[in-house]
């Protein structure tokens, strides 16, 4: 692969009497789904800019990449629970951001090439769960809410689904309105329309640090090269606080294990559980199951790149015992990713942390629905 240097985007210091390039009109630091599309609205934006998107792995090797694919609002115990936590409007206008997000995701980039199925969402409660009471309770008061944002109803109880879906479970809950996208697929159309707008994505290239100098940002490289840019976007998310030490954000690892094909597999659509701590949905024949991270939130406030005993073992837990009840499945694949959370509440930073770079960051684990929008945001700042 080349370096950044290679490519002639920056000069290393001192060298050839040539300072530093001054070729630069947008750098943006990060190659996910915020990082691509800030690179893309820019672009649109102003079409003869050098845009260039400096991404520290060799593809891009964040959350991007590695999340379960939820095209999701919500679900009914999350959105229940946020409405105690922060009050109906503040969870209600992100609802709106997350279904306004998925809107435009779709329409930017085509349900068939990132392989989104309209196989609706579903959110599981166990047989004489207390969580079940809550959410019945407060069901027509939440999609009366809904109903304003959406358009339509969006949930109601389907219990005649279980024995169709192969669940071992009490109460169902389900919304036509959600479904699953293919990840790698979302972020390779992504990827190949920012090339083709002229917006240059290096890979292996980590920012080490950057100095808003007043006229410039200089960006300094792990590689020892350095840049400049006349603005910047900050877009790493979970890694936020290695660039901006005392940024309100913090690491947030998530785990996932994926199984082998499972001969006969009735599971069709997105599965929530939990108020959103527990996730499913079938992928390439298999089941993709994630969550967890309440068991161990301390441990799993950390940007380390790995997959834990006590977490694992407890997803395999939910395979046997709820989602695939009787069935033999093995293990395919297990992985991590690391989201990015706000200290409080569930509102992603889009703001200048310096007259010329803007961060937009903590998208607390929402990134496929909002993804688009920070990144609108962030583009409008700079
Ligand atoms: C397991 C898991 C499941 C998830 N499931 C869903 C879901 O179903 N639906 C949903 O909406 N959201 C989901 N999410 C959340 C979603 O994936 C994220 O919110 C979203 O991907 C964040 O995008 P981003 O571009 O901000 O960050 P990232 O995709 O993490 O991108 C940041 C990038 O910055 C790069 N980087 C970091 N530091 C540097 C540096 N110094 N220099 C250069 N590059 C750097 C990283 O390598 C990374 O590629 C999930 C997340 C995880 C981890």
């Amino acid at each position: 692969m080349q370096s950044i240097w290679q490519r002639g985007w920056a000069e290393k210091p001192g060298k050839g009497g040539g300072g530093l390039s001054s070729k630069v009109d947008l750098a943006v630091i990060g190659g996910g789904i915020v990082g691509l599309f800030s690179a893309l609205h820019y672009k649109h934006k102003h079409p003869g800019h050098r845009v260039l998107v400096l991404e520290r792995g060799a593809y891009p090797d964040g959350a991007s990449a590695r999340n379960a694919g939820f095209a999701c609002f919500g679900s009914p115990s999350e959105l229940i629970a946020d409405m105690e936590k922060e009050g109906e409007d503040a969870a209600m206008a992100r609802v709106e951001e997350r279904w306004r997000g998925l809107l435009e995701l779709r329409a930017e980039l085509g349900d068939e090439r990132i392989g989104f199925e309209p196989t609706g969402g579903h959110e599981l409660f166990g047989k004489a769960d207390p969580l079940y009471t809550k959410v019945a309770e407060g069901f027509d008061r939440l999609n009366g809410s809904l109903h304003g944002i959406l358009g339509q109803p969006a949930y109601e109880w389907r219990n005649d689904r279980i024995g169709d879906l192969g669940l071992n479970t009490g109460q169902l809950a389900f919304t036509g309105l959600e479904g699953p996208i293919h990840t790698g697929r979302m972020m390779q159309t992504l990827l190949a329309k920012v090339r083709e707008l002229g917006v240059e994505v290096v890979f292996g290239a980590e920012v080490a640090s950057f100095d808003d100098n007043g006229e410039r940002v200089l960006l300094g490289l792990k590689d020892g090269s350095q840049l400049q840019s006349a603005i910047a976007v900050i877009a790493t998310n979970g890694y936020a606080n290695e660039l901006v030490p005392d940024i309100d954000v913090l690491p947030a690892r998530g785990q996932v294990l994926l199984t082998e094909p499972i001969a006969g597999l009735r599971l069709r659509g997105t599965f929530h559980a939990n108020e959103g701590f527990y996730y499913f949905r079938d992928f390439e024949g298999g089941v993709l199951l994630g969550g967890g991270r309440h068991l161990d939130i301390a441990g799993e406030t950390t940007t380390e790149d790995l997959t834990t005993p006590l977490i694992q073992a407890d997803l395999e837990r939910l395979l046997r015992e709820m989602i695939l009840p009787g069935k033999v499945f093995k293990i395919r694949h297990r992985w991590s990713g690391i989201m990015g959370f706000r200290g409080k509440g569930k509102t992603p930073l889009v703001d200048f942390v310096s007259p010329r770079v803007v961060a937009a960051v903590g998208l607390s684990g929402m990134g496929v629905a909002i993804g688009i929008r920070v990144a609108r945001r962030a583009v409008g700042l700079v």
